[in-house]
């Protein structure tokens, strides 16, 4: 299987990537994170890129194009992944079906997860990832045992710089402008599938099960 998973920033594609990739053993590829791996290994590119992260604005094309190619690549054609964050805008759209065409592959569904904007503005400015494990929290809708601290491995929760709501909206913005068109992009081949991200956790992922079950 070979998934994408689109939305608006603060849709929960993250919080369902997680689910998905544990049920279907797909590699996960966030190029969110790949930018944030790569700053903090204090590597040339992620730091460039989190220049434009921590605004808000997207990193360039060729940048982003460059990583999620030698990562497909690495992985080869028999690798069932799932891509979250990725491609943002039409032009990445249009490198990841040359890259598919090139391995010989196509993405089986395309989940595009539907929220309202003031949903999302919720979401977001309230979001805490554990800066060790990168599990991530909200402060009322999914709140760690102790504050601060992840559940998980201990590590300490942070707000993301690019979740203060000045980037957040410049983000929303370019959600509009730039990532939107891709829904239409996708619409016509029938592997798009809308799911209501405005559910709890599980009735949204129950969504994404059931959509992926009437396709395959
Ligand atoms: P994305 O990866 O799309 O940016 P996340 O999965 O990180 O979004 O979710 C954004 C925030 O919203 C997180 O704090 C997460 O805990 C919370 N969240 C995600 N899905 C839901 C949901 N269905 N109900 C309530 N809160 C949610
Ligand atoms: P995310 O973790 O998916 O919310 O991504 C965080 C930030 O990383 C985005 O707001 C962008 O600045 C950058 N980013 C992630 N994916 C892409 C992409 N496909 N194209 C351009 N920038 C990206």
């Amino acid at each position: 299987m070979k998934l994408l998973v689109m939305g608006p920033p603060g849709a929960g594609k993250g919080s369902q990537a997680r689910k998905l990739i544990r049920d279907f053993n797909l590699e996960h590829i966030s190029t969110g994170d790949m930018f944030r791996q790569s700053a903090e290994r204090g590597e040339e590119l992620g730091k460039k890129a989190m220049e434009y992260i921590n605004d808000g604005n997207l990193v360039s094309d060729e940048i982003t194009n460059r990583i999620v190619k030698k990562k497909l690549f690495e992985e080869g054609a028999n690798t069932c992944f799932l891509l979250d964050g990725y491609p943002r805008t039409v032009t990445q759209a249009h490198a990841l079906d040359d890259m598919l065409q090139e391995m010989g592959s196509k993405l089986t569904a395309v989940i595009n997860i539907v929220v309202d904007k003031e949903v999302i503005l919720e979401r977001m400015v309230g979001r805490r990832v554990c800066r060790d494990c990168g599990y991530t929290y909200h402060t009322h809708f999914k709140p760690p045992k102790e504050e601060g601290v992840c559940d998980k491995c201990g590590g300490e929760l942070y707000q993301r710089p690019d979740d203060k709501l000045e980037s957040v909206r410049n983000r929303l913005r370019i959600y509009e402008e730039k990532t939107r068109p891709i829904i239409d992009y996708y619409k016509g081949r029938g592997v798009l599938v809308n799911i209501n991200g405005m559910q709890s956790f599980e009735a949204v992922y129950r969504d994404i099960r059931k959509a992926l079950r009437d396709l395959t």
